[in-house]
């Protein structure tokens, strides 16, 4: 297999005395859908946070298009093509639905694309250029999400951070989330996907890795982890 896009090689990260991540690696290739699956506190949100760089590694290495990322600072991250969507979203609630989406055109990269990027998020979010001019922090938590997709599509990345996209909204919601992210997924992108609807993170991911308390404990194939006993009783209470 060619190199992967994104390479963690046994990091570690923390938050003050607290060890979290312990060596934890982590491959994604271009073109894939992988998914970080694991319990409430297991490490997942922390392992995106130190792949966008808003978390220092405490050791290891983290490798992206095959450069170490270790001393690149995050905001160099999204030059690069590195791009997160938090969990929580994270918008500016009393900025309009537009200016948040703008804000995502900051890499010096992309500024100059960044009229033509505005209408392609707005084309596949058509939502959000009905509402383009109501605050972000007024839109319904299924919007709220399109918005801070968009807002990262706005950086043209080549791999997209996705931390719980489903969470708390309603069910009919979350299946058009999902069928955004498997078009994404269809127009080429690649996806690091954190998400505790695990159906449906093993539906959409070619593979998953699980983690436990900081260590990641399996990986493989999505299919086959989904049809694993042991995947099944734990995560999935089959
Ligand atoms: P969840 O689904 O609950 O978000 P997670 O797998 O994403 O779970 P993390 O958010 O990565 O888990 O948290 C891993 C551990 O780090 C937890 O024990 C959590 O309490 C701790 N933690 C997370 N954020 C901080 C923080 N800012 N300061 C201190 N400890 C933190």
């Amino acid at each position: 297999m060619s190199e992967p896009l994104l390479q963690l090689d046994r990091i570690d990260a923390g938050y003050g005395e607290s060890r979290v991540l312990e060596a934890v690696s982590i491959e994604v290739h271009q073109g894939e859908i992988v998914a970080l699956i694991g319990s409430n506190g297991a490490g997942k949100t922390t392992t995106l946070r130190a792949v966008a760089g808003v978390l220092p590694l405490r050791a290891g290495d983290l490798r992206f298009l095959g450069r170490s990322l270790k001393s690149v600072p995050a905001a160099d991250r999204t030059e690069l093509g590195l791009a997160l969507v938090p969990e929580g979203r994270e918008l500016w609630p009393q900025l309009t639905v537009r200016e948040n989406l703008e804000l995502g055109a900051y890499p010096p990269r992309v500024r100059a694309r960044a009229k033509a990027n505005l209408e392609r998020v707005e084309q596949l979010f058509p939502r959000l250029l009905e509402r383009r001019s109501q605050r972000a922090g007024s839109l319904s938590g299924g919007e709220q999400q399109m918005c801070a997709i968009g807002r990262a599509l706005m950086s043209e990345p080549k791999l997209l951070l996705l931390d719980e996209p489903s969470l708390g909204l309603a069910p009919v919601i979350v299946d058009q989330m999902l069928d955004t992210i498997s078009a994404l997924h269809k127009g080429g992108m690649t996806l690091l996907l954190v998400e505790q609807n695990l159906t449906a993170a093993l539906e959409l991911a070619s593979r998953a890795y699980v983690i436990e308390a900081g260590h990641i404990k399996m990986s493989g194939d999505a299919k086959a982890l989904r049809d694993d006993p042991a995947i099944r009783s734990a995560y999935l209470g089959l």
